[in-house]
Parts: structure tokens; sequence; C-alpha cells
């Protein structure tokens, strides 16, 4: 251990953390490691703690059905699916038998996974809660200057007249690159001013493209908490600035969470029914928090107790891990455990979860485990070769929970076992390139 067992962190030492949630040792250790949350409540008891209930994911997925006539317009690759951001679900039976060959864990049921890595506009996830927000606010401000109602067709949001009223407002966020790319991308398409915080963990080609679309990229040295620090600065005190807060935002939260009555269609349609005798486990991979958060909060109100919701991290940023285990949540980041928040899994480089996602979700998780760099690759490679299904290696964070939960408990439970996968629709070839033979390396030991 890099650290001592004398050091305090908010007060109590090292050690005592250690013997309070032994998988603290794990963090440190930066071993891979699957926590099983103790505090999981049945799904009606823990709404009772819930700040937000079924009512505002329904208002949230009403807003978005309301924008689809604007992305019918504006973004025509949207058409196919009447103007809303949506990703197919697909069964990855060879992907299910080549992790059984390699890892020795059978997988009973089936293995599918959700590709948000292809989801119009921004390839990522992000493109739900992020996008989401930025609708939010220019539905606003086109009520209340513009007299847009909701009746009203939104294609008329296209028009000259509220870009005009848009181009008078900014809009900035704090990102580690997919955030940014999804509120810098349809932020500049309605017209709003944009700036986007960048960590250092951002690749050069995300911020490229976004300049590319007309934003303005800050670049820091440091890492996530430090770019969304100085985008909140920035925007403070300014009323025409609407500062996207990822680590707080409701709304943001809300986006995502509407992902789930969609997958409730896409698993009828596949003849897939989610009952007590087949649940529903899925793997999301997790950086602030807002993203898995979300959709595994809309997935808990369709499925209640037969969907069971696991948060995946980089070993090097299992802050959400950390934050849940020590119950400590946004007080305490990997950094003050000696983990260093380093990882190729840029879209989960964040060392302090956000507050309000580890305590809304808390009692409605089942737990959270962390992988490994090398793990992500390998799987990145497997995955291509298995399916033909390219990822980057933040997607792939969830490969590896149905392993790893197998392990943890003996025997997997048998059920549907779906794998979020969270972004790399938008990695230009030689970038992807590079990850593949990374992962072609990695393959031999992981
Ligand atoms: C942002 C991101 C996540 C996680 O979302 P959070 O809201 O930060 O937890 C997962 N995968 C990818 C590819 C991302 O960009």
């Amino acid at each position: 251990m890099e650290i001592s067992l004398e050091k305090t962190v908010m007060g109590t030492t090292v050690g005592e953390w250690i013997a309070r949630a032994p998988v603290i040792r794990d963090v440190i250790e930066k071993n891979e490691v699957l926590w099983l949350n103790e505090g999981v409540l049945p799904f009606e008891k823990a709404m009772h703690s819930s700040e937000l209930g079924r009512e505002d994911v329904a208002d949230a997925s009403r807003r978005l059905s309301r924008f689809a006539a604007y992305f019918k317009k504006v973004f025509p690759e949207t058409k196919k699916d009447g103007g809303l951001l949506e990703s197919p679900l697909a069964r990855i039976s060879k992907m299910q038998a080549a992790l059984d060959k390699k890892y020795g864990e059978a997988i009973p049921g089936e293995l599918l996974i959700k590709l948000d890595s292809h989801l119009a506009v921004s390839g990522s996830i992000k493109a739900r809660g992020g996008i989401y927000e930025v609708l939010y606010v220019a539905e606003q401000i086109a009520m209340k200057e513009g007299g847009l109602t909701e009746a009203d067709d939104y294609a008329v949001l296209a028009d000259e007249k509220y870009k005009k009223i848009f181009s008078k407002y900014s809009i900035a966020v704090g990102s580690t690159g997919n955030l940014g790319l999804s509120i810098g991308i349809i932020s500049a398409a309605l017209g709003f001013r944009v700036t986007v915080h960048m960590s250092a963990d951002a690749r050069a080609w995300k911020k490229a493209l976004l300049r590319a679309h007309g934003v303005t990229v800050k670049e820091y040295e440091s890492d996530y908490s430090v770019a969304v620090e100085n985008g909140r600065r920035a925007a403070q005190g300014d009323p025409f600035c609407h500062f996207v807060d990822d680590e707080n935002s409701r709304t943001l939260f809300l986006g995502y969470a509407v992902a789930a009555e969609r997958l409730k269609a896409q698993l009828d349609a596949l003849g897939i029914e989610i009952s007590k005798q087949m649940p529903l486990y899925v793997y999301l991979p997790c950086g602030v928090g807002g993203g898995p958060g979300g959709v595994a909060f809309g997935l808990k109100l369709l499925f209640g107790d037969n969907v069971h919701c696991f948060f995946a991290e980089p070993t090097e940023s299992c802050c959400m891990m950390l934050g849940l285990a020590t119950g400590l949540h946004n007080a305490v980041s990997v950094a003050d455990f000696g983990v260093g928040n380093r990882t190729i899994a840029d879209g989960l480089a964040v060392g302090r979860a956000s507050g309000f996602v580890g305590r809304q979700m808390l009692p409605f998780m089942d737990g959270s485990y962390s992988v490994s760099d090398e793990r992500m690759s390998a799987l990145l490679k497997m995955l291509a070769d298995e399916e033909g299904i390219k990822l980057e290696p933040s997607a792939l964070a969830g490969m590896f929970g149905p392993v790893m939960l197998a392990k943890k408990l003996g025997a997997l439970p048998r059920g549907y076992h779906l794998v979020w996968a969270t972004g790399g629709g938008m990695v230009p070839a030689e970038e992807y390139e590079k990850y593949y033979n990374e992962g072609a390396a990695a393959c031999k030991r992981f």
C-alpha cells in the first residue's frame, strides 16, 4: 500500500475506514473488486426517500417528444427514429460464449448490449442527459421571449427568429470530453454561444471537433473537478449564461432516466419479458454518476425489484464505489486514498462522484465494481473480434460485470444481463486502431 494507515480522511484514519468497509483496501491497492450494497432496499421502500418520481421522468419524456420535429429538421439522421435520439439493443451471443471460454464463468440466460455508442448527434450516453438539459433551457427561453407554446411545431426553433433570441445567451460546461461534445454540438446548432471547459483527459480530436462547430474550448492541465469548477465560476453572476452542472443537475439526470421506457419497448420487440424468474441485470459505466444513475433510476421505476443495477468504474477512478461504501459521497475523492484518477477510460476519469446521485441512488443500487485499464482494453478487442462492435474504452467497463458478479456470488443468477455500451461511435478510425492494438497486447494477460 502506498498510503499510511495512520493518515486521516474526514477525521478517521485509513486503517479505521478499512475496518469499517474492507472494500477500501482494494480501492487503495487498485484491485478489481465488486462491492455488494447492503443498503439496497426493496423498490417501494427505496422510493420513500427518493427526491424524484415517476412524473418527473414522464415530464422529461414528453419534452423530448416535443423536440422531435426540431431534430427531424436539423439532424436528419434522427428521422428513422421519429426525431428521438435512440440506440439499438442487441443480443451478443458470440461475446457471451467468448467471455465464458476466456474467463470460465458461464452466463446463464442472455447477454445483451445497449449501444448508446451509436446515439445520433454525439455518439455517447451524453446525448441523452446533456442534450436534454440544453433543450430544457432552450424551451424556457423560447416560451418567455418567443411566445413558443407546447402545442407548437418545435421545428420553428430552427428559424432565424429563435436563433437570434438564443444568441443572447450562453451555455457553459466542464467535461472530460463526451459531455462537452453533446452540449457543444446541440447548443451551437440552436444558436447559443457555448464554452466547454475541458479536463486534461479530453482527447485532442474531441476538442478539434468542437472548435469546428464554433464552440469555445478552454483547456486545463488538471482533472475533471477543476474543469467543472472553472466552468461554474465563469458562469456565476451572469444571468445570460446557463451552467450545466454535471455534479448536481436533476435535469441531466432525468434526461438519462428516459432511456428506460425506450428500452422497455425494445425488450418487448425482442420478445424479452423481465420477471421475477428472469430478472434484468444491468452494468453501467460510471463517471460522476448522472448517466448511469439516471438510467438505473428509470429502470427501477419500470421493473422495480426485477432489475438489479451496478455501477462500473476504472480501478483508478472508482469514486462512486468509494462514496457509497464510506457513505461520504462527494465529501471524499479517490485522491484522499492515494489513487491517481489516471485512466484510458477518459469518459470515466472522475475522482469525486456526484453527491446528489450517490445519495439518491444508494437504496436502489445492487452494487458497484471496478476494472483495470487493461481489462477494458482487452474487452474492447474481444468485442470487435466477436461482434464487430467498436467502442471507446470507457464503454467496456460494463462488459466485465457478469464475470465479476459470477465470481463474487459463486455462480451468476439466471436472467438477462445487459451491458450499457456508453460511447465510441465518433472515435476517428486511427484513434480506434490505437485502442485496438493496446487491446491486442492486453488480451494476452487479461
Ligand atoms: C460520461 C460517460 C459515462 C458516465 O456518465 P457519468 O454521468 O459521468 O457517470 C460513461 N461512459 C462514457 C463513454 C461517458 O462519456
